[in-house]
């Protein structure tokens, strides 16, 4: 999974902060969520107080980890990041926590993976600002708490329902980021070629977009693929047949599906006839693991009207098999 190209999944090689926006006027897309954001940051400046805690859902590669910084970076205060599988005790958060300055933003992505213990911590520093520590082990364990200064937690997850309800509950703030639409990533990408200080013309920005699968981080990528190529190619403004050629090369189809993208929808058009199937079968077949079918695969496949989540397990839709050029199978009589 991790060497998918188009795989909206973080990867260490990503040198993609130049690219990032730096204030919710410089982020494109996301109306209803910046709009949203753009109210409670002014109300909470305008009171002097810290923001209320942000939780935002949506799968890898939208804006997520931008959004939190952007939020410190309007409320002029401290970002501090982490995330749930790097904080392994309750003493790892506690130590975050006692750093923070008054109404610092910190940011934990991953948040559905914090271990419980540590999750245990974070409800009365959310609700009352206060750590309440048990300090030694037997009968020498003593319970102390902890002022902390009014702070603000922001908190990244692919899907809502992961989180406990306890501590999806306090998030005052939930905000759920939407797949971008091809002329917000047209926006982006020229956006990106401008900081890169490459040429790109109208059509060379809509086939990029085009195939970017919805998810900005795709389409920062797939930007500095085509620029590669253009450098090689000794061209200065990105046209659309030198794009197409780019991306073509990488095996990522005109409607940004990618190698895995096409695995998943032929194996379960061939093996299962379209379904429906059980998300584990489909994990079985395709060796890997259930959560990344979910996470990353699935919400693109289902949001293009490709796949269907049904009680009897995932459908293909007839625009899939026409996607894939193979005739839809009969009727089900039953
Ligand atoms: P997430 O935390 O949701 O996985 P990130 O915030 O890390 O996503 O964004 C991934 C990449 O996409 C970053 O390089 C960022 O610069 C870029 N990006 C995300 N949203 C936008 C946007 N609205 N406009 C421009 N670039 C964006």
């Amino acid at each position: 999974e991790q060497n998918r190209l188009i795989s909206p999944a973080k990867r260490e090689d990503d040198i993609d902060a130049s690219l990032r926006p730096l204030s919710l006027a410089d982020f494109t897309g996301q109306k209803a969520a910046r709009a949203n954001l753009q109210v409670f940051i002014g109300a909470a400046k305008a009171r002097g107080d810290a923001l209320d805690h942000v939780l935002f859902v949506g799968p890898p590669g939208l804006g997520k980890t931008t959004l939190a910084q952007i939020i410190a970076r309007e409320l002029g205060v401290n970002f501090r990041s982490t995330s749930g599988p790097v904080i392994a005790k309750a003493g790892d958060l506690a130590a975050q926590l006692t750093n923070l300055e008054e109404r610092d933003v910190l940011f934990i992505d991953e948040i559905h993976r914090l271990n419980p213990a540590v999750e245990e911590i974070l409800y009365p520093a959310m609700e009352d600002f206060q750590l309440d520590l048990i300090i030694g082990e037997g009968p020498a364990a003593r319970s102390v708490k902890i002022e902390l200064p009014p702070f603000t937690l922001v908190g990244a997850t692919t899907r809502a329902g992961l989180l406990t309800t306890p501590l999806r509950d306090r998030f005052g703030i939930p905000v759920r980021l939407e797949f971008y639409d091809v002329s917000e990533l047209e926006l982006i990408v020229k956006r990106g070629a401008r900081v890169l200080g490459l040429g790109m013309s109208d059509e060379g920005a809509n086939e990029i977009a085009k195939r970017a699968r919805g998810t900005p981080r795709i389409a920062g990528r797939l930007l500095r693929r085509v620029r590669d190529f253009a450098v090689v190619e000794n061209v200065e403004t990105v046209g659309r047949a030198l794009a197409d050629k780019a991306l073509g090369l990488l095996d990522v189809d005109p409607i940004g599906l990618d190698v895995m993208d096409r695995k998943y929808l032929t194996m379960v058009a061939t093996n299962f006839g379209g379904g429906p199937v059980g998300i584990e079968t489909i994990a079985a077949a395709l060796s890997e693991p259930r959560d990344a079918i979910e996470e990353i695969i699935e919400p693109y496949l289902i949001q293009k009207g490709f796949v269907q989540r049904t009680p009897r397990g995932r459908l293909l839709t007839p625009h899939a098999f026409r996607h894939l050029g193979m005739p839809e199978p009969a009727a089900d009589p039953s």
